[in-house]
């Protein structure tokens, strides 16, 4: 079995891609991006549609797509991106919260619709979303959140209950007791979309430097040579090995690798994330499993797993394994945990019994970036001309695509709907220094993992200590995250 060499949605397209040219020298540019991840490519290709003349510099350590856009689980999901209670705090309270869940579904098919247009061939289905639960304590989560969501105002449309015969006939997930339906979601594989995202950004003029890390950015005149600015006075500086790109606007889409970044080390928490692909099921095998529409699958543990049905006949899964590693280091070429491999390979069989003797083809894993609020920002600073977006905390896919948008109408100063939506301008505080960022997240997650042990249908503790840890860790998810868990 393969471990890292970034993903498996690599590996599938033929290896890493051809290598663009790094930074040739210093430059000047209209708008410099650094990162090319899925919110630095959206942001590029929907700048460059809006503003067909600027030149649009994209900088990214790697190659595009080497990040969690190369690496995820392929759900393009209309999950938001944090907790309604902290984004209904902004001036536009629930009525902007309203409207940004709006946007994330629609984004959905926006998504659908340049895979079209532009010929990205990402298996792009748009088959909904289950949320499966297979313990009768997952159960009662999974209703208590369907209460909450119907309180909010989220009709059938939105979310559906499903029954444990419902359920099965979608997938059919060994213990399932009952799941949740949403039909705004669709399968993607991530890397191919990564890919056809950066060529159809150099199609509109965008030019990407691979392998061109920038060491730092900083607003034009802070310890530039001569102070002299990019053209038009304000506007940031990105430095790299190469030399110095000066733009007027700078924007930073580097997600989980943020910390990377002076002056932004305790900005997004890097937590980690890991995934693992079986060999093709032959035939017999998904008989028995259905899932014939591809729907994005999770369950309502506590420590969840996510998964989807590839077009090649696999199943691929991720959950959260190592969640977070000491002093935000990031992973070496996407090798994970052999003990995560395992504790995966543990759930494919239990959730899926006819995998039989199915082997694992393929382990690796990623950072998703987490802001202390557990919210999502998109972040442009007019005076200044910096800006960022990121902090999807793992419901990045779609989301970034909207980010994309949002950030591009910004830096072109045409106010639209998406310019107002609640996550714009949103700021979460600093996470804590080491150790307390490692003690907090290793902390609540060992607790995440102990009620889903007590949670087990197999497991014979009694069921009132089994919901006081329940109700314990929601209360606790609270106040760590923001969001109840
Ligand atoms: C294993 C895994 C599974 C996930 N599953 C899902 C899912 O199914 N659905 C979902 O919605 N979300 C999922 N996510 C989250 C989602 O993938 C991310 O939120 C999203 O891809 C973030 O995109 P991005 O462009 O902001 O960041 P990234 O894709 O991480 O891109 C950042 C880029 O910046 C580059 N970079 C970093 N530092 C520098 C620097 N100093 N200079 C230049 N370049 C730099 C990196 O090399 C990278 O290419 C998952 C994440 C992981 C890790």
């Amino acid at each position: 079995m393969r471990n890292g060499e970034v993903s498996y949605w690599w590996r599938a397209l033929g290896g890493f891609p051809p290598r663009r040219a790094s930074l040739p020298g210093p430059t000047e540019a209209d708008v410099c991006i650094v990162g090319a991840g899925y919110t630095g490519l959206w942001t590029a290709y929907y700048l460059a549609g809006l503003r067909p003349q600027a030149r649009i510099v994209v900088l990214e350590a790697a190659f595009a797509g080497y990040g969690a856009s190369g690496r995820n689980g392929g759900w393009v999901t209309s999950e938001l991106p944090g907790s309604r209670a902290v984004y209904a705090r902004g001036p536009r309270g629930a009525a902007g919260v309203r409207d940004l869940e709006a946007e994330l579904r629609s984004t959905v098919d926006e998504v659908g619709r340049v895979c079209e247009t532009e010929s990205i061939d990402c298996d792009f289905v748009r088959g909904g979303r289950l949320s499966v639960a297979t313990s009768p304590a997952q159960l009662a989560r999974l209703r208590a959140a369907l209460a909450q969501l119907r309180a909010w105002g989220d009709g059938d449309d939105v979310y559906t209950f499903l029954s444990r015969d419902e359920t099965s006939e979608r997938i059919n997930v060994a213990g399932a007791l009952g799941g949740l339906y949403a039909p705004d979601s669709a399968r993607v594989q991530p890397a191919a979309l990564a890919a056809g995202l950066a060529a159809a950004a150099e199609r509109r003029g965008v030019t990407i430097y691979e392998a061109t890390p920038a060491t730092e950015i900083v607003p034009v005149g802070a310890g530039t040579a001569g102070g002299a600015g990019a053209p038009g006075g304000a506007g940031g500086v990105a430095r790299t090995v190469f030399g110095d790109v000066r733009a007027r606007s700078v924007l930073r889409c580097t997600e989980g690798f943020t910390a990377g970044l002076p002056g932004s080390r305790r900005a997004l928490l890097p937590m980690n994330s890991s995934m693992v692909v079986t060999e093709p099921l032959p035939a017999a095998a998904w008989k028995q499993i259905g899932w014939d529409g591809f729907e994005t699958l999770s369950d309502e543990a506590h420590a969840y797993v996510y998964a989807q049905r590839t077009a090649d006949g696999r199943i691929a899964i991720g959950g959260r394994g190592v969640p977070y590693r000491f002093g935000s280091a990031v992973d070496h070429l996407g090798a994970t945990q052999p003990p995560t491999i395992a504790a995966l390979s543990g759930v494919v069989r239990r959730m899926f019994p006819a995998v039989g003797d199915v082997r694992l083809d393929h382990a690796w894993c990623g950072v998703l970036g987490v802001p202390r609020d557990w919210c999502a920002s998109v972040t442009y600073d007019p005076p200044s001309r910096l800006g960022w977006a990121g902090g999807y905390t793992g419901h990045g896919v779609a989301a970034a695509n909207l980010a994309g948008r949002t950030l591009a109408d910004l830096v072109a100063g045409e106010p639209s709907p998406l310019t107002s939506l609640p996550w714009v301008g949103h700021r979460s505080r600093a996470w804590e220094p080491e150790p307390a960022r490692w003690a907090g997240v290793h902390g609540l997650y060992a607790l995440y993992r102990l009620a889903d042990r007590l949670e087990a249908p197999s497991a014979d503790r009694g069921g009132q200590a089994r919901v006081m840890l329940g109700e314990a860790l929601g209360r606790a998810g609270d106040v760590v995250s923001g969001i109840p868990h």
